[in-house]
C-alpha cells in the first residue's frame, strides 16, 4: 500500500486527510499546532463582494463557498460548525446599491449567494440587536465556520477512518527515492509527501533545497462571552472597516481581525490590537460600553500570503512525488476545504483540476 504523508492539520490538511482514498493509502498526518491559523480564525465565508481583480481566485473562492453543501454532508458538519446564518454589510447606502448590483450580477453564476436585500436602518437592528440602526445589504448565502470545532470533528473522523495523527514538529528530507519524515519519534519513511503547512512551507521547502514566495502574517480576534443565548440565530456583520463581527452558539461573539505584516510569526497577544479591533466597532454598536463589560480573551495565528496574495497548491513540476499548498491569507476558510478536496481528488483518480485556479505553482515554488 502506497504510504502518504501529510505535514500540517490546518485546514487544507485536515479536509485532504478526510478525502483520501483509505483502501488505497495509509496515511499518516504530522501536526504541531503551533500557530496554526484555522484553529485561530473567524470563520466568516462570504467571498462574493470581493473587489479583488484576480479572476482565478474568485473562481477558487466562489466554487470554495459552493461546496460547503457537499462538505456538510459528506463530513455530516452541524450547525455548531457551519451555518448559513447570512452576512450584513455596513457600508455608507450609495456604496451599498453598488454592492447590491454587483451582487445580483454575481449571482448569475453563483446562485449560493441566496438573497440580495438592502436593510433600512431599522432592519438592520432587527436582524442584529446588538448593531444601531444603520443601512446594510443581506446576503443570505453567507456563513460562518468554526475552524476550531471543524478540525476537532474531522479529527475523529479520521481515526474512524484508519488515518493516523501524530502530533509534534517535523523536519523533511529526501532519502534515495523515498521521503524522510524527522520527528521526536525518530525517522519515518514515506512514498508521497503532502505540504500544507501554511506559512511555514518556506522553511520546508528550504531543506530540501526549493524556495518558496511565501510570508507570514499575524492575524488577532477578540472572543467575548456573552449573555445572549440566541447568538446562533444572528447574522455575521461585516463591518466598515478592519473588524468583523461573528457570533457563534452558547454567547459566543468574534470580533476580527488585525493584519500585522511586520509582526510575523509572533504569537503574544496586544492589548493594541483589543484597543483597535473594539474602538473601531464601538461605532456600530447599540449599547458600545457592552464592548468593555463582556469577559474576553484574544485568539492568534498566523497566515500565508505570496506576493500577489494568490494561493497556490498541486504536485511540484520537477516531483510529482510531492505535492505544496499555501498562500490562503484571509480566506482560507472558504477556499481551504475545496483545496484539500481538490488535492485528494487528484492523489485518489490521477486527475489534476486544480490548474483554472491559480498561476503555475512554479511562480511561487523554484529549486534554489
Ligand atoms: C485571526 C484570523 C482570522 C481569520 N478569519 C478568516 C475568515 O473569517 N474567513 C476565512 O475564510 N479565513 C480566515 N482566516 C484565514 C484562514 O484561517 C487561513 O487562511 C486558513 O486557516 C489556512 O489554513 P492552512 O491549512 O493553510 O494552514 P493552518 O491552519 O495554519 O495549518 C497549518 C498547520 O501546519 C502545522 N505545521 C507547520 N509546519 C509544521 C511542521 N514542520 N511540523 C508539524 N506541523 C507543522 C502548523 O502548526 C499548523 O497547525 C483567518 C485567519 C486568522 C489568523
Amino acid at each position: 500500500m502506497e504510504k502518504i504523508a501529510i505535514i500540517g492539520g490546518g485546514i487544507i490538511g485536515m479536509t485532504l486527510a478526510n478525502y483520501l482514498d483509505t483502501s488505497k493509502f495509509a496515511v499518516t498526518l504530522f501536526d504541531d499546532q503551533t500557530g496554526q491559523a484555522t484553529k485561530a480564525s473567524a470563520g466568516i465565508i462570504s467571498p462574493w463582494l470581493s473587489k479583488r481583480r484576480n479572476k482565478q481566485w474568485y473562481q477558487l473562492a466562489k466554487d470554495g463557498a459552493a461546496f460547503f453543501p457537499k462538505l456538510i454532508q459528506d463530513f455530516a458538519l452541524d450547525q455548531s460548525i457551519y451555518a448559513q446564518c447570512g452576512t450584513l454589510l455596513l457600508r455608507p447606502k450609495e456604496t451599498l446599491t453598488d454592492l447590491a448590483e454587483l451582487a445580483e450580477k454575481r449571482r448569475e453564476e453563483a446562485p449560493e449567494i441566496g438573497h440580495i436585500d438592502l436593510l433600512s436602518p431599522e432592519q438592520t437592528a432587527d436582524a442584529l440587536p446588538l448593531l444601531k440602526p444603520a443601512d446594510s445589504l443581506r446576503i443570505s448565502g453567507g456563513g460562518r465556520l468554526d475552524g476550531k470545532a471543524y478540525l476537532e470533528h474531522l479529527a475523529l473522523r479520521s481515526a474512524n477512518r484508519k488515518v493516523e495523527l501524530v502530533a509534534g514538529h517535523v523536519t523533511l528530507k529526501k532519502s534515495q527515492d523515498t521521503w524522510c519524515i524527522q520527528g521526536e519519534f525518530g525517522e519515518r519513511f514515506f512514498d508521497r509527501v503532502v505540504l500544507a503547512p501554511g506559512p511555514s512551507l518556506k522553511l520546508l521547502l528550504a531543506q530540501i533545497g526549493y524556495q518558496a514566495d511565501i510570508r507570514p502574517q499575524k492575524g488577532q480576534l477578540v472572543v467575548f462571552d456573552t449573555p445572549y443565548t440566541v447568538s446562533q440565530e444572528w447574522p455575521v456583520a461585516m463591518l466598515d472597516g478592519e473588524a468583523d463581527f461573528i457570533p457563534f452558539i452558547n454567547g459566543k461573539i468574534l470580533l476580527g481581525a488585525t493584519h500585522e505584516n511586520e509582526e510575523g510569526w509572533d504569537l503574544t497577544p496586544t492589548p493594541e490590537a483589543y484597543h483597535s479591533l473594539t474602538e473601531g466597532t464601538k461605532h456600530f454598536m447599540a449599547e458600545p460600553a457592552q464592548l468593555d463589560q463582556w469577559p474576553h480573551h484574544l485568539r492568534v495565528g498566523t497566515r500565508a500570503y505570496t506576493s500577489d496574495f494568490a494561493p497556490f497548491f498541486g504536485p511540484l513540476p520537477d516531483d510529482a512525488s510531492i505535492l505544496a499548498a499555501s498562500g490562503l491569507g484571509s480566506s482560507g476558510l472558504t477556499t481551504g476545504p475545496y483545496i484539500g478536496y481538490l488535492l485528494a481528488s487528484y492523489v485518489n483518480s490521477g486527475v489534476w483540476q486544480g490548474t483554472m485556479y491559480q498561476k503555475e505553482i512554479g511562480n511561487y515554488i523554484t529549486r534554489v
